[in-house]
C-alpha cells in the first residue's frame, strides 16, 4: 500500500498529533465532520473556474456553472437566500476581476503555461509526496514559474511575507521539477491572494458583494450607486444592479479591483531546506506507520502516547474551532455514529489508490 503524503496532513501532524491521527488515519481513511464545508468548497470552486481561464475556457462558459456550484454549496452548508448569493457574487466577482485586473498582466510576463493543476506524484523513502500546483508558466526569458493561488481574509503585508517561509511552496515546486518536469528548475513561485472580504454580522463585506446608492427622485434625478462606502448612502447587492455581479465587476475601477488582489513577490525555491524537509518527515511518517500498526495489533490506549493531544490549537477564537473539537471534549465513543463521516480525498493518486483498496 503506497503511503500518500501531502500539505495539509503534514500540517495537521504539525498542529496536533491527535489531529492528524482522526482526521487522516482514523480506520485507515480518516474522518472529516463537514462536508459540506462552505470555506473548503468555495476555495476548490474558485481554484477549478481559474484553473478553467487558465485552459482558455471562455469567462461566460466558466461563469454559470461557477455560479451554480456556488449556490448548491452555500445551500447544503446552511446559508440563507441573502447568504447563497453574496457566496455566488464573491466567487463569480473575484473570478471577473481576476479575468480583467490580474490575467492579462500575468500573461504578458508569463506568455506561455506550461501545466494547469498537474497532480505531481513524487515516490520517496517511507512515503510518496503529493502536491498539486495551481499554475506552471514560462516567462519570456523561458524560465518555468509556479503561480498559487490562494481565497484569503486578508492581504495584510504580514499575510504576503509569510508565503516566502511557506515549506509547502518550496516543496511543490521540488516536487514539480523532479516528478514533472525531468529536473528543469523552476525559477521561482509567486502567491496570488484573492481577496474575499471580512463577514460581519453574518454578512459579506466585499466589493464584490455590495455598492452603495442613493434613491433619485424621478423624473428629475436617478438612484446613484457607488462602489464606496457613503454615509447615509444604503447598501446595494451587486445581484440587484442592472446587468448583475458580472456588470459590477466590468465597471469597477481598475484601480479598486486590483486591490482586491495581492500577489507575493518572487519566491525563490529552497532546495536545500525542502531536502531537510523531506528527511525529516520521511522519519516521522515511518514513526507514524509504527504507531498505527502498534494500535491496529490491539494496544488501542497506545493512541494517547502516540498521537497525543497538543492542546493548544483547539479553539483559538480568531479561527474556526477544531473539527475534531466534540470528540476531543466531548463524549464521542463512534464518531460516525455521531455524524463525522470519511474523509474523500482530494489527490487523483491516493483516490485511486483507495478505490483499489476496497
Ligand atoms: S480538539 Fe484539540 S486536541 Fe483534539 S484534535 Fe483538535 S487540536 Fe487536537
Amino acid at each position: 500500500m503506497t503511503w500518500f503524503v501531502d500539505r495539509s496532513r503534514t500540517e495537521a501532524d504539525w498542529t496536533c498529533p491527535r489531529l492528524r491521527y482522526l482526521a487522516y488515519e482514523y480506520d485507515g481513511r480518516g474522518l472529516t465532520s463537514n462536508p459540506s464545508n462552505l470555506k473548503l468548497t468555495f476555495g476548490l470552486a474558485v481554484h477549478e473556474a481559474l484553473a478553467a481561464l487558465a485552459r482558455g475556457v471562455p469567462t461566460p462558459e466558466i461563469v454559470a456553472p461557477l455560479a451554480a456550484a456556488l449556490h448548491q454549496a452555500a445551500e447544503e452548508a446552511g446559508a440563507d437566500e441573502i447568504g447563497c448569493r453574496e457566496t455566488v457574487a464573491l466567487g463569480t466577482g473575484l473570478l471577473l476581476g481576476f479575468h480583467r485586473a490580474i490575467w492579462p498582466g500575468l500573461r504578458e510576463r508569463f506568455p506561455a503555461i506550461v501545466a494547469v493543476e498537474p497532480e505531481v506524484v513524487l515516490p520517496l523513502p517511507h512515503f510518496t509526496w503529493m502536491a498539486r500546483p495551481d499554475l506552471l508558466v514560462r516567462d519570456r526569458q523561458g524560465d518555468i514559474w509556479y503561480i498559487e493561488y490562494k481565497t484569503t481574509s486578508t492581504t495584510k503585508a504580514h499575510w504576503i511575507a509569510s508565503w516566502t517561509y511557506a515549506i509547502q511552496v518550496h516543496a511543490t515546486a521540488v516536487a514539480a521539477e523532479r516528478a514533472l518536469l525531468d529536473g528543469e528548475p523552476v525559477a521561482g513561485a509567486i502567491v496570488i491572494g484573492l481577496y474575499k472580504g471580512s463577514v460581519r454580522q453574518g454578512r459579506r463585506q466585499s466589493v464584490f458583494c455590495y455598492g452603495y446608492g442613493e434613491s433619485g427622485i424621478a423624473p428629475f434625478t436617478e438612484t446613484r450607486i457607488v462602489y464606496d462606502y457613503r454615509p447615509g448612502w444604503r447598501k446595494i447587492p451587486s445581484w440587484e444592479i442592472d446587468g448583475g455581479t458580472s456588470q459590477w465587476v466590468a465597471q469597477m475601477p481598475i484601480g479598486l479591483l486590483q486591490q482586491q488582489y495581492a500577489e507575493s513577490p518572487p519566491i525563490f525555491i529552497k532546495r536545500d531546506l525542502v531536502e531537510r524537509f523531506l528527511v525529516q518527515r520521511a522519519q516521522r511518517e515511518a514513526e507514524i506507520q509504527l504507531n498505527l500498526d502498534a494500535i491496529q495489533a490491539g494496544m488501542p490506549e497506545a493512541i494517547e502516547r502516540l498521537f497525543p493531544q497538543s492542546f493548544s490549537s483547539c479553539y483559538r477564537g480568531w479561527d474556526d474551532p477544531c473539527p475534531m473539537l466534540r470528540i476531543c471534549f466531548g463524549q464521542v465513543d463512534d464518531p460516525l455514529e455521531a455524524g463525522w463521516v470519511y474523509r474523500d480525498p482530494h489527490h487523483a493518486a491516493e483516490h485511486v489508490d483507495q478505490q483499489t483498496q476496497e
